[in-house]
């Protein structure tokens, strides 16, 4: 409107001009174009602009602090565009999933299809959304997968998505343990109970009256109900030892002193089997930071273990020793039994839970499969580990190695009052 006031007012005095002084008139031709332009070429200008589509947003990749924050994290990471191609990932996602080349299809690496349509879900909808992801090679992985959109400028739909992967493989295998116990202990405690109430269906039935089955029934019975309560024990105990696992011990033993206790608590067993025990011990004592009850329960399972599967040898060996392991001083307490030895292949799996290499025979010696695994849990909670020797057709030895405590070895009168050798 200004523009037009300025056209007509600028016209009208050049006209005014040029009728009173007819030489100005070139002139005045001239200044008025000149006024025009000026005033005119801007608006011509911006109406032009206003008829071009608008500038894109600014893009907000590839930002720095963004590929930062990405690689900051320490969870595997990437960032995928709306044509679900990899623009970025951070460095545990190379450890973790192998180099993906940046512009890649993520298909090409994860062929998940459930990973792939969270993924378009979280494009179709800007949310948050979530999957699982398993990887069977090179090692079996779980993931918990997260797809989260990272918010445009200017209200429009999210370019880039960040995937995030957390590692939930610990925690699956806590979850199938814990089933496969349950399995395991119920499997355990079902079989002597079927054989129970298989026998007393038989005596309240047709066997009834028949005292000759009766008298052939009851120890079998018998025998099955103490398996159970002994497989009820063995479970109460590893779980007392479990629970206890991380609670450090603030008390010391001596190792000497636990294997003569161990040794006259079995000495009447041993010698019904003919089995002679036969201690190496020192003279002094063997201080470790211990809690003897749970040291005695590990030796005497041990100890019990080769008269169970190592008859044979005729004789079983205790022995207390110090010894070094990469220049560190330890003291190791070995039980070595003359028996058929372990196969090699089950040697790495025998303080697993219900691991046994001879079902028929382990339960026919009264095993229940846990007594290994209490020993490694009670070894645990004293910073000590189980070594087990085996060769085929000569024997195995059970070693629980010791880190050398604060305190000195000692004349241990105990150890003196009992020598083992005297046993034998
Ligand atoms: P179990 O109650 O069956 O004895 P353990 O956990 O104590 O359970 O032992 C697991 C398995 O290890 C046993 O079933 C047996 O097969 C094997 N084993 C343990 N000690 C010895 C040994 N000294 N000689 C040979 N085999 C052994």
């Amino acid at each position: 409107m200004r523009r037009k006031r300025v056209t007509i007012v600028a016209a009208a005095s050049l006209t005014a001009l040029a009728l009173a002084w007819p030489v100005a008139t070139p002139g005045s031709v001239l200044v008025f174009m000149v006024l025009m332009l000026t005033v005119h070429w801007p608006s011509r200008q911006k109406r032009l602009r206003l008829a071009e589509p608008p500038a894109p947003a600014d893009p907000v990749w590839p930002g720095r602090g963004m590929k930062a924050a990405v690689e900051a994290l320490q969870e595997p990471a990437l960032i995928v565009d709306r044509d679900m191609l990899i623009r970025y990932r951070n460095p545990s996602s190379a450890i973790a999933f192998g180099n993906m080349a940046l512009g890649d299809a993520v298909s090409l690496r994860f062929r998940s299809p459930e990973l792939l349509s969270a993924i378009e879900a979280a494009m179709a909808d800007a949310m948050v959304h979530s999957a699982t992801l398993e990887e069977k090679r090179p090692v079996e992985r779980h993931w918990g997968v997260e797809i989260l959109p990272i918010p445009a400028f200017q209200g429009e739909k999210p370019h880039f998505f960040l995937v995030l992967f957390h590692d939930r493989t610990a925690e699956r295998r806590v979850e199938r343990m814990r089933t496969d116990f349950v399995a395991n202990a119920s499997h355990e405690l079902r079989t002597p109970l079927a054989s129970l109430t298989g026998f007393i269906e038989t005596l309240q039935g047709p066997a009834r009256d028949d005292p000759k089955a009766r008298e052939q029934f009851l120890p079998i019975m018998r025998e099955q109900a103490m398996r159970m309560s002994r497989l009820i024990d063995d479970l109460l105990s590893l779980s007392r030892v479990e629970m206890k696992r991380h609670v450090p011990v603030n008390t010391k033993a001596d190792l000497v002193t636990v294997m003569n206790k161990v040794a006259s608590q079995i000495e009447p067993v041993a010698k019904e089997i003919g089995v002679a025990l036969i201690f190496e011990g020192p003279e002094t004592s063997a201080i470790v930071e211990g809690d003897e009850d749970e040291l005695i329960q590990v030796f005497s399972n041990l100890v019990e273990n080769a008269c169970k599967y190592g008859p044979e040898g005729g004789r079983i060996e205790l022995s207390v020793k110090r010894a070094s392991e990469r220049g560190e001083a330890v003291i190791d307490a070995s039980v070595r039994d003359f028996g058929p030895g372990i196969p090699a292949e089950h040697v790495p799996r025998l303080t697993e839970r219900f691991y046994r290499i001879d079902v028929g025979n382990s339960r026919s010696k009264r095993g229940t499969g846990l007594g290994l695994s209490i020993v490694r849990n009670i070894l645990l909670r004293h910073k000590s580990r189980l070594i087990v020797e085996s060769t085929l057709g000569q024997g195995s030895v059970f070693t629980a190695r010791f880190p050398v405590s604060g305190g000195q070895e000692t004349n241990s009168a105990e150890s003196r009052k009992l020598p083992f050798d005297s046993m034998a």
